[in-house]
């Protein structure tokens, strides 16, 4: 948790530069983004509403999914001829060594975007970083009314236990992941580290989100039971062949 993070910056290796697919993933949500934030919207009277995106990362993709909330929260607005905000409280979270750095420098340009095309002013929109892992607290009791997380919750808190590098036994030579060598007690091991991760995940956020508030999660799913089939993580299974094939 203290040394994981995208590739810093702007440049060409950059998550930045490099982060499309993820790009994509949120357009696929957004309609489901939608939906609950106008649910929110129906059970609620928002003095400031708080807002986080757990695993922002740095480029663009955080800012466009908070663009796109407030663009929900707008077209309610004006449906309803009022304001049903007064203002939005915005709290992006990454791990310690994320490059917050590149989303706070393009926040001036932001600002002036939320300004000229939703004519939100300054002192109705504070976005702050909220640095610290989410598989844990990360803000006050009843302090969010809605939650995103896109393409962040596949990483786990840690190694499984058993499964790392120092451990007596090698259970997953020359594995990553889950693959069709792996014993099952490989798979058991990743299921009860997802299980305690996601656990704590959904424990945190329940303490800090307002009763009636919203959360949309997307992450990797897989349409069948078996983890080794070639639609499920055989990126993992290429990535081993080609870190195993350098070794030797
Ligand atoms: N949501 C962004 C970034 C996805 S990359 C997008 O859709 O483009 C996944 C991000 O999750 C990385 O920046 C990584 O540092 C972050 N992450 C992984 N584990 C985390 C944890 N425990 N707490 C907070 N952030 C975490």
């Amino acid at each position: 948790m203290q040394v994981l993070h995208m590739n810093k910056g702007n440049g060409d290796t950059s998550y930045a530069k490099n982060s499309t697919v993820q790009s994509k993933i949120i357009s696929v949500g957004k309609p489901i983004m939608k939906e609950a934030v106008l649910e929110m919207l129906c059970n609620n009277v928002i003095e400031s509403m708080g807002i986080a995106d757990l695993g922002c990362s740095s480029g663009p993709n955080s800012l466009s999914v908070i663009s796109e909330i407030m663009d929900t929260v707008e077209a309610a607005n004006r449906l309803l001829g009022r304001r049903l905000v007064s203002e939005f409280r915005v709290f992006l979270n990454d791990l310690y060594s994320n490059d917050f750095n590149n989303i706070f420098m393009s926040l001036p340009a932001f600002y002036d975007r939320l300004k000229e095309e939703k004519g939100l002013e300054l002192e109705s929109c504070f976005i702050l970083g909220a640095p610290g892992s989410f598989y844990g607290r990360l803000f006050p009791t009843n302090s969010l009314h809605f939650v995103h997380s896109s393409s962040s919750l596949h990483w786990l808190s840690q190694v499984p236990a058993g499964l790392e590098s120092n451990a007596l036994k090698r259970l997953n030579k020359g594995k990553l992941y889950i693959s069709k060598s792996s014993p099952q007690s490989v798979v058991d091991a990743y299921l009860l580290q997802f299980r305690n991760d996601f656990s704590l995940f959904i424990k945190s956020r329940s303490r800090e989100l307002v009763a009636g508030g919203r959360m949309v999660l997307s992450f990797m799913g897989r349409s069948s039971t078996d983890p080794t089939t070639e639609n499920s993580c055989y990126q993992w299974e290429l990535l081993a062949q080609a870190i195993m094939s350098l070794a030797r």
